[in-house]
């Protein structure tokens, strides 16, 4: 019989890999700890009418890239492609959104059915950042702040760039999408395939085309800044001085629209051009209206959410990976018959009660002396403890220092704790 696969686009998490997956979330849950967030955990599925409610119908999302099935009620439901829709209906399920502020984060795998590369799955992982109940420049740029805090942790500063823009009110989206359309429509011919779609679906889209000809021609395209009113405006001068005061680099990029259709104001993406095309490793934006929309009380939203699998590529490409994950144990517990054995199994118990943060394994399967040294020395361990007939008659063990520590020595039983301490320090 053939063998079972695991499905196309979606990875297993080998044992070589968690430690440096370990090490990231670490890192970006001891940021958000930084800044006062608090976690929130969404259920993997949810109606499919949410989706389509708050990412957009014309998205590439909801167009072809979800997982959509009727379970055995008739329902339709959707594996999450993003965490924010859920988020939002979590808070407002719960009475979180009402008069308070939240600041919010949260961790897992999201499906999207897409054609699978480098840097593109459809099982991946995201980090998001939610805050609702403020409307203010201020928080905005805390949240990029903060990024920018996770990439300075990372050692990844260097290679990613802040693109920032603004995408007004819907009333100033509106005019200028009216504008947009009858100058798109008069170039129909020039766009691209994709585009000249768009332009009746999602025309703010065509703004983001890969396709350079269509992006020539944007050249002459209205510009949207001279549709934003001063709230806008001044929410956008302020998020920049912000971000500016606390020496975070950005490029404005007035093409920036982002995917979906929920964002409002400040959006803005972290991008690297060390992972080829998909370059992008966080992207988020303010979302004020979609809470309503999604038949809540009117309540702000702001937030991001970055693609676990690219930083850790990054993390890879850039070799900043730090060495020390690649060790699993600190002990490794050597001895030869099955006394011995025993009493090697109760030191480990013993070392592991009395150094909770120490790493014991403990030798299974038999073999020679020989053979378990060589395991011990592979393991990655610091030291052995070895017991053989000769110790245990002796109540001592000898203790092996496997990298270059010093001499092999021999100390009772009950001092091996300290001699273990010492060498692993
Ligand atoms: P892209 O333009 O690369 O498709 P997106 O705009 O669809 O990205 P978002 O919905 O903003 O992505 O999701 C936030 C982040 O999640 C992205 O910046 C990226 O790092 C990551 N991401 C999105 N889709 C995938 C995927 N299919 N595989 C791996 N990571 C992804
Ligand atoms: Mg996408």
């Amino acid at each position: 019989m053939a063998s079972i696969k695991a499905i196309r686009g979606m990875y297993d998490i080998l044992p070589e890999q968690t430690p440096l997956w370990q090490y990231f979330e670490t890192q970006v849950k001891q940021v958000f700890a930084q800044y006062g967030y608090q976690e929130i955990r969404m259920p993997m599925v949810e109606r499919t009418e949410l989706f389509c409610r708050s990412i957009g119908e014309a998205t590439d999302v909801v167009e072809k890239e979800m997982y959509t099935f009727t379970d055995r009620n008739d329902e339709s439901i959707t594996l999450r492609p993003e965490g924010t829709a859920s988020c939002v209906r979590a808070a407002e399920e719960h009475g979180l959104t009402y008069n308070q502020v939240q600041r919010l984060w949260y961790h897992g795998p999201m499906f999207r059915y897409e054609r699978p590369q480098k840097g593109r799955q459809r099982q991946f992982h995201q980090f998001g950042a939610e805050v609702y109940g403020l409307d203010g420049p201020d928080v905005d740029a805390e949240l990029i702040i903060m990024t920018a805090r996770l990439w300075q942790r990372l050692g990844i500063s260097d290679v990613v760039t802040l693109q920032l823009n603004t995408l007004g009110s819907s009333a100033e989206r509106a005019a200028y999408r009216a504008d947009l359309v009858i100058f798109l429509n008069q170039h129909i011919d020039n766009l691209d395939a994709d585009s000249q779609r768009r332009v009746a679906t999602n025309p703010l889209r065509v703004l983001d085309s890969k396709d350079p000809k269509t992006q020539a021609l944007l050249d002459s395209a209205p510009d949207f800044y001279n549709y934003l009113g001063d709230d806008s405006l001044q929410h956008f001068e302020r998020l920049k001085s912000l971000l500016d005061g606390a020496g975070v680099a950005y490029e404005v990029n007035p093409r920036l629209v982002r995917g979906l259709d929920y964002y409002c104001k400040t959006v803005f993406e972290w991008v690297t051009d060390r992972l080829g095309a998909q370059g992008t490793v966080c992207g988020g934006g303010r979302y004020d209206g979609l809470i309503e929309q999604l038949g809540g009380r009117p309540t702000q939203g702001v937030g991001w959410a970055m693609g676990v699998e690219r930083l850790i590529l990054l993390l890879q490409e850039m070799q900043l990976v730090p060495a020390e994950l690649s060790q699993r144990v600190d002990v490794y517990m050597v001895h030869v018959g099955d006394a011995a054995a025993t009493a090697s199994m109760l030191l480990a118990e013993q070392l592991r009660e009395q150094m909770p943060a120490v790493r014991v394994l403990w030798h299974c399967g038999g073999g020679s002396f020989k053979n378990q040294m060589k395991k011990a020395d592979k393991s990655g361990a610091k030291v052995a403890i070895i017991i053989g007939e000769d110790e245990l008659s002796a109540g001592q063990v000898q203790i092996k220092p496997l990298r270059g520590q010093g001499q092999a020595q021999t100390v009772s039983t009950v001092a091996a704790n300290g001699a273990v301490q010492a060498l692993i320090q």
